[in-house]
């Protein structure tokens, strides 16, 4: 099994605030929130980035999509508008290597983001 914080988050074996789970996808709150809102969506399965996502995935990273969605109207974000970011590879600033969309809401974002 790879050591891996997040498969370890969706294992419960690391405490986080969840906000949503089912059997294919766990949502929790970033430790280190970006915004008045930050959560991340993450699959159970051990995706390292994007990059290695396959048609085998494709249902799940439209669930992904469509949790952030369901969150963001929970949350009471969609009305005045929400983020989502996937960083894939450090270039972008992805830090963690199991894919993971983050849901950003509650102020204003610019645009291009930095
Ligand atoms: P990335 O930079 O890879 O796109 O995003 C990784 C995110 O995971 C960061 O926003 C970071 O704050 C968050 N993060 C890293 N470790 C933990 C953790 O143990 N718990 C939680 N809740 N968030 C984490
Ligand atoms: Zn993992």
């Amino acid at each position: 099994m790879v050591d891996c914080v997040f498969c370890k988050i969706a294992a419960k074996e690391i405490q986080s605030k969840i906000a949503y789970e089912d059997e294919e996808v766990v949502a929790f709150h970033d430790i280190n929130p970006q915004a008045p809102i930050h959560v991340l969506i993450i699959p159970r399965k051990h995706i390292a980035s994007l990059n290695e996502a396959t048609e085998e995935d494709q249902s799940l990273l439209g669930k992904m999509m469509l949790v952030a969605q369901r969150l963001a109207k929970g949350l009471g974000v969609a009305e005045d508008g929400y983020r989502l970011v996937l960083n894939t590879n450090r270039g972008a600033g992805q830090s963690v290597f199991h894919i993971h969309l983050h849901l950003l809401g509650g102020r204003p974002f610019r645009w291009p983001p930095g």
